[in-house]
């Protein structure tokens, strides 16, 4: 095919769910690509010298242009292997990677017109791989008889044991809830990431002998010192940012009001949460949106966001904006809650201010600068902040672990070691709330790094390129 008919060829949508067929359940909303869809979508790549996408794009550097060159060759299988050579988990991180802000952000074609759809694409491999019942099990190594422990089961864990178990090491993953996979199951919504997908990657795990433990909570049910004394010869902390940020305002206290990621991680793990007919959600990022979608897929029916900027500074992704808003989500934009108001300990209205663009701040992003006088009310059942996250720091508890102003574990950036030699950190530990696949990037770093450690290696020597 001449360059010219690839760059003639549009971008493919993938199907969806219509939001009246969605917005009941959990299902997932984006279809996978059909084989001629796939195909097509793979013959717009121009298969660059110098693929931006990888280098520049991808924080795992996934090889994009050989993937999608071998998928174009009809050797889905090669392409899935040609993944695995830097991912641990294609089908989560094609699923739920702000593809837009990473790869095909980078994509050269996205210059003049549309990047290739390359989440779509490697998600059709991964999901090819499972349709087809093809082996998504790398072999598993003889075990090598030394004993890492990992806290957390979110993707930095997942990661950190995957790639230590496929060198023989005997992991054991500690996870505080009953259900595993950290934020991907108690933070990202079903119709964004369905269990089942999950689920195969820790099945995938266990069949290389990773033992995992649910229930037990680092640094409050044992310390990291109980896990040396146990045999570990390693730790890795991959633990998310699971604790929400306050807004800091007046009647924060107040029966209605839940914070963002309390109340996603209720209702994925299963509990009845009803937050009324009038739902007012603050922020303006994906955890937000997840929240909006989540409170019309349990029942209530006036949704609003409430965000301080305008849609354009709005960090979520342009295809679950869409999405918020085709299921009927109202943006109330330029506006941020600066009391809530209550009757007999119970919310029943937000005062809010409206605000106007200023001046860009450290982010680039125009700041929000209230406008005063400009105070009105917005009647609701709930109010469900979610502005941010921070680490959850409970398993520091017992040992003088360095952290940074923000709260999170600091690490040598080059080795992901702390200032404990046998205690590695990586994902949101260290970075706050990021992507996935920022989590794999850093998991595999420590990984390489907690081996070294455990020979008594050079931990630098075998340390993997950080360019970016
Ligand atoms: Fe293909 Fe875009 Fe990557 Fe170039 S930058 S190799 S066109 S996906």
């Amino acid at each position: 095919m001449k360059p010219k008919e690839r760059l003639a060829i549009p971008r493919q949508k993938p199907k969806e769910l219509v939001p009246a067929d969605r917005v009941t359940n959990f299902y997932e909303v984006v279809s996978n690509f059909d084989q001629e869809t796939a195909f097509k979508e793979a013959d717009r790549c121009l298969q660059c010298k110098k693929p931006k996408c990888m280098i520049a794009g991808c924080p795992i550097h996934n090889n994009i242009p050989k993937f999608i060159g071998l998928l174009r060759e009809n050797k889905i299988e090669e392409a899935y292997w040609a993944i695995r050579e830097t991912s641990s988990l294609p089908a989560v991180c094609s699923r739920v990677c702000p593809h837009e802000f990473q790869c095909e952000g980078s994509c050269v074609r996205g210059k003049k017109g549309d990047p290739v759809s390359i989440g779509m694409l490697e998600r059709y491999i991964a999901d090819w791989m499972v349709e087809n019942k093809k082996n998504i099990m790398a072999p598993c190594a003889l075990p090598n008889g030394k004993k890492i422990a990992l806290v957390g089961s979110g993707p930095a864990g997942m990661t950190t044991a995957f790639y230590l178990a496929h060198q023989g090491y005997a992991c054991t993953i500690f996870e505080s809830l009953p259900i595993l996979g950290g934020m991907l199951t108690v933070g990202i919504p079903a119709y964004r990431l369905p269990r089942n997908i999950v689920n195969a990657e820790f099945d995938a795990l266990k069949n290389c002998g990773v033992k995992i433990v649910t229930d037990v909570v680092i640094g409050k049910d044992k310390t990291l010192e109980d896990l040396k004394s146990e045999g570990f010869e390693a730790v890795f902390i991959g633990v998310g940012a699971h604790d929400s940020r306050k807004l800091g305002i007046d009647g924060e206290d107040l029966e209605g009001v839940t914070h963002g990621v309390d109340y996603l991680r209720e209702v994925n793990m299963g509990k009845p949460v009803h937050l009324g007919k009038n739902v007012v959600v603050v922020g303006g990022g994906n955890v937000a949106i997840d929240v909006a979608r989540t409170a019309l897929r349990t029942g209530s029916e006036n949704v609003f966001i409430l965000y301080r900027r305008t849609k354009a500074e709005m960090p979520a992704s342009q295809a679950e904006i869409d999405h918020l808003e085709e299921e009927g989500v109202t943006i109330e934009m330029l506006a941020a809650p600066v009391k809530i108001h209550g009757e007999g300990g119970k919310l029943s209205q937000i005062e809010c201010i409206r605000m106007e663009l200023g001046e860009p701040d450290d982010s680039g992003r125009r700041s929000p600068v209230p406008m005063e006088g400009s105070n009105f009310m917005i009647d609701a059942d709930s109010i469900i902040p979610a502005i941010s996250q921070n680490v959850n720091l409970t398993s520091k508890e017992g040992v003088d672990l360095n952290l940074s102003r923000w709260n999170t574990f600091i690490v040598d950036d080059d080795t992901m070691q702390t200032n404990i030699d046998w205690v590695f950190a990586g994902g949101d530990a260290v970075l706050g709330p990021q992507t996935a696949a920022k989590a794999v990037y850093q998991a595999k770093v420590a990984a390489e790094s907690i081996h070294r450690f455990v020979e008594g290696l050079d931990l630098r020597e075998g340390r993997f390129d950080q360019e970016s």
